[in-house]
């Protein structure tokens, strides 16, 4: 299974609904979005209009301090205008005058990485989880995904609930090694799934989030290595991997010995497209979309 990861944050319905199109076209059916009513009627739409039957869904959220619900913002009084965070910015998020489109930012920090005086940094902005996630079960959403890698339990307990409570189809950890090591993330999947039925569960390993701008084997290695550490942990648990997944990461995987349920791929998968789909006249574009669909399926073929 290959899942196409818009990104949690991501709530530009017009760039969404071209990612899921192109990718359904490509032969893709699993799609993970932003959990936002709007995004989901974009993403809904775009597999209609690609014919797709069985499009699945996922919307991620997180517990406060994970990366995957931070956006950009930045403080004028010490920006110099240099313009890195606007060439850097893998989602063109940043206009050229340096203001940040708030609602294309993905949270990677590319920007801040860049940005030479500390004007631009991160904060975290979180979503009504208890409205919003039981409308989207009810609303065809088959994956909750919660991205577990902050400090705050009683955040994560609060939202692991409240998602167990909505009982979707399966419920997906997404977790990585970025500030916790093997033993702590192993415990923390534990006590989560405790109460859970076998197999209802994904476990999403994601290497280094948002990491997947290269297509090559050392991009997507930490990507396998946190699923060797989960498959070794022998949980009752689907395991997908992602964070600087590409179009190596099957393969590599495979040569690892992972017995993997699937990859999420994000950054790599809306980077190969991306020429195509901002071409302000898409949708009457069929050259456009043969390119872009064409650039999807070396993904979808390699993901198997
Ligand atoms: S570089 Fe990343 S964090 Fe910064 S504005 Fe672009 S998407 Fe957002
Ligand atoms: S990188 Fe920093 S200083 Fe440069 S334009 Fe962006 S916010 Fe301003």
């Amino acid at each position: 299974m290959l899942k196409i990861v818009c990104g949690a944050g991501n709530e530009d319905c017009e760039s969404v609904k071209r990612l899921v199109y192109v990718y359904a076209k490509a032969g893709c059916e699993y799609f993970d979005i932003s959990a936002r009513k709007d995004v989901l009627e974009a993403a809904k739409e775009a597999a209609q209009l690609a014919k797709l039957s069985t499009p699945h869904f996922c919307v991620s959220v997180g517990i406060k301090g994970d990366p995957h619900i931070t956006k950009a913002k930045i403080k004028d009084s010490v920006c110099i205008k240099c313009g890195n965070c606007y060439r850097n910015c893998p989602n063109d998020a940043i206009y050229p005058s340096i203001i940040v489109n708030d609602k294309r930012c993905v949270g990677c920090g590319t920007c801040a990485r860049k940005c030479p005086t500390g004007a631009m940094t991160m904060y975290e902005k979180d979503v009504n989880v208890k409205e919003i996630l039981p409308y989207m079960v009810q609303n065809g959403v088959e994956i909750l995904e919660l991205h577990v890698m902050g400090q705050d339990t009683k955040d994560l307990d609060y939202k692991w609930n409240i998602i167990n409570e909505c009982n979707p189809k399966y419920a997906s950890i997404c977790v990585d090694r970025e500030y916790f090591g093997n033993r702590d993330v192993i415990n923390r999947i534990r006590n989560m799934i405790a109460h859970r039925k076998p197999y209802t569960t994904i476990i999403q390993a994601d290497g280094i989030p948002m990491s997947g701008s290269e297509d090559t084997y050392k991009t997507t290695l930490q990507a396998v290595a946190m699923a060797e550490i989960i498959q070794n942990a022998n949980l009752p648990v689907h395991i997908v991997l992602s964070g600087g997944t590409n179009s190596k990461t099957a393969e590599l995987a495979k040569m690892c010995g992972i017995n993997f349920w699937g990859i999420a791929v994000g950054s790599w998968a809306r980077k190969i497209v991306k020429p195509y789909i901002n071409s302000e006249d898409f949708w009457d574009c069929l050259e456009c979309q043969h390119q872009a669909i064409e650039a999807a399926k070396t993904l979808v073929k390699s993901s198997v």
